[in-house]
């Protein structure tokens, strides 16, 4: 039986092995299901701060980065059985600080450990290395070919901005800190002002498995501070080689200018936001309007529409069928009773989103949702708007996203608008066919336009519900995310956090393991042009 642990809240950032200095400048976090603030106070960290944990960070990464996958993963896996341990204590702290409903925060919780785990295990596998080496050929002509082995080294300390969506499985241990620790980097995290307690036990939990298993002092760090100034200060910090971050498109794009300003500029992996647009065809339509907006109801309220792949946009064919469906999903979400949004500055900015399209004249507004956001819970209504295709294509406001449970229908007359449409639209995370397999073949052209603007498509499902796995892809061209080539959901996330180093004519002493001859990791390399574990 696993003994739940009592772990005292401090209210301090966690500075390797230590706590973080006492101040007079600190900050509570709200309960958005009450208005009141909750105890204790969280210290912001000063600049000495962050300098200490940048040069703790760095000393750690040395030695941490020649440690095996294997070491690697004891110490992952240590962080999942540690956040595991903090059972009950850490379930209500997330509820407190963010509203979120209980079976939500456990799947999370499951979610976090459950990927942590899989990092741990393919840091320990080894074939993500993608190592490579081709022997040399001494007496090739006209010139000897020489010895030359590859594989993907970490790149150095990476801060993790903690998302405000996500309490756990995008913050303290969540998946940019399981992949950047799984490919050999430290990871100082930047803590979300709205959710410090439970950034705090998850950090715990971290520097006890560092312990427990050894580490090096700063292989993990946790700083609290708002007002951008820590953030910043993290950024810009010449030890620091690269960025996880998952919020809006303000702050995303304002970190990856700091870092392209910095004297050596640094990769920002951004996950900003998407309207992720829907594609209801005329087959599917017929056949289960009933169906999808049921669906569409519950994946645009899932998470009070706080998820970055929730459906912003629905393109519905012009006629009585596109009528029916959208007196049914605007019944839905008008029965859809009011919810806790997760703190009161998301609930403002939809709010404002809201006013935004109710008094735009090119939309109509069929749900109206505008909650009062100045005091008392953080409640978000739903919101539906209509546009036709022309006004979806001149006026560029209705294809932003309002972050919460807020859907726009588009009103489309042919397949050509569904084309320009889909031309038109900036990066997305993700888009959505649903269509009949005539429909399918129909609208070919369609799959392709959508291919080189998002990151995943879903044919006849919903975009939320992100399934953590290798093949994942949860990214886009910008503005999705700052970096369309990379995905920050599966496995593929940890290639962000390396970059690829050639050794020549190296003695078989100075290599890696991964690349020494006899493979004595047993890992999968490609050896002379062939996939092999020999
Ligand atoms: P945010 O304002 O982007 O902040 C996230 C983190 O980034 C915070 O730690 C913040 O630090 C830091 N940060 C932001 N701008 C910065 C800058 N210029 N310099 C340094 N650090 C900076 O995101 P949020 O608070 O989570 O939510 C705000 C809005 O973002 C929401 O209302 C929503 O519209 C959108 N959002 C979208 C998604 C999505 O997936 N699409 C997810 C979450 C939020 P400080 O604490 O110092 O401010």
């Amino acid at each position: 039986m696993q003994l739940e642990e009592t772990v005292e809240i401090k209210g301090r950032s966690i500075i390797g092995f230590k706590d973080g200095a006492d101040s007079s400048q600190s900050v509570r976090a709200l309960n958005p299901a009450t208005g009141e603030e909750i105890e204790p106070p969280f210290v912001q960290a000063t600049t000495e701060e962050v300098n200490q944990v940048a040069e703790l960070a760095q000393s750690a990464f040395l030695e941490y980065s020649r440690l095996s996958g294997k070491e690697r993963a004891k110490f992952i896996n240590e962080i999942a059985n540690q956040i595991e341990a903090l059972g009950d204590t850490l379930t209500q702290r997330v509820m407190q600080e963010t509203g979120l409903p209980e079976a939500r925060v456990k799947g999370e919780t499951g979610r976090t450990t459950g990927q942590l785990r899989l990092f741990a295990s393919i840091a320990e596998e080894g074939s993500w290395l993608n190592a490579r080496i081709d022997t040399a050929i001494p007496d090739r002509q006209p010139l000897p070919k020489p010895d030359v082995r590859a594989m993907q080294r970490p790149l150095g300390p990476v801060v993790v901005f903690a998302a405000s969506n996500f309490p756990l499985a995008f913050s303290t241990a969540g998946g940019d800190t399981a992949s950047a620790l799984a490919a050999g980097c430290s990871v100082i995290v930047k803590a979300h002002s709205s959710h410090p307690g439970t950034a705090e036990l998850v950090g715990k939990a971290v520097q006890k498995a560092a312990e427990i298993t050894g580490m090096p002092e700063g292989v993990f760090s946790l700083m609290f501070g708002g007002g951008r100034t820590v953030g910043s200060a993290l950024v810009t910090h010449p030890n620091v080689k690269a960025v996880g971050f998952t919020g809006s498109t303000g702050g995303g794009t304002a970190l990856m200018k700091l870092a392209a300003e910095r004297p050596e500029p640094i990769p920002v992996y951004a996950e900003m936001g998407s309207v992720n647009p829907v594609f209801v065809l005329p087959g599917a339509l017929a056949e289960r309007s009933e169906a999808i907006a049921n669906g569409l109801h519950v994946s645009a309220t899932m998470g009070v529409g706080q998820f970055c792949t929730n459906p912003g946009v629905v393109m519905l064919q012009s006629d009585q069928a596109g009528d029916s469906f959208k007196d049914a999903f605007a019944g839905l979400m008008d029965n859809h009773a009011d919810e806790v949004m997760l703190n009161r500055s998301i609930q403002k900015a939809y709010s404002d989103g809201v006013a935004a399209r109710d008094s735009n004249s090119n939309v109509e507004v069929i749900v109206s949702g505008n909650p009062d956001t100045n005091s008392g819970p953080c409640h978000g209504a739903t919101s539906v708007f209509e546009a036709s295709a022309e006004k979806f294509l001149e006026d560029e406001n209705l294809s932003h996203e309002i972050f919460g449970p807020g859907t726009t229908l588009v009103r489309y007359k042919s397949k050509d608008d569904l084309h320009k449409i889909a031309e038109n639209l900036e990066g997305q995370l993700t888009a959505t066919i649903h269509g009949t397999d005539a429909d399918l073949e129909e609208n070919k052209d369609l799959v392709a336009i959508l291919e080189r603007k998002v990151g995943r498509i879903v044919f006849n499902g919903f975009p939320t519900g992100v399934e953590v796995c290798p093949s994942m892809v949860h990214g886009g061209p910008f503005p999705a995310t700052s970096d369309g080539r990379s995905t920050s959901v599966g496995t593929f996330a940890i290639d962000r956090f390396t970059r690829l180093v050639a050794f020549q004519t190296c003695p078989q002493s100075l290599l890696p393991d991964e690349l020494k001859d006899g493979n004595p990791l047993g890992i999968q390399r490609m050896v002379n042009g062939k996939y092999t574990r020999d």
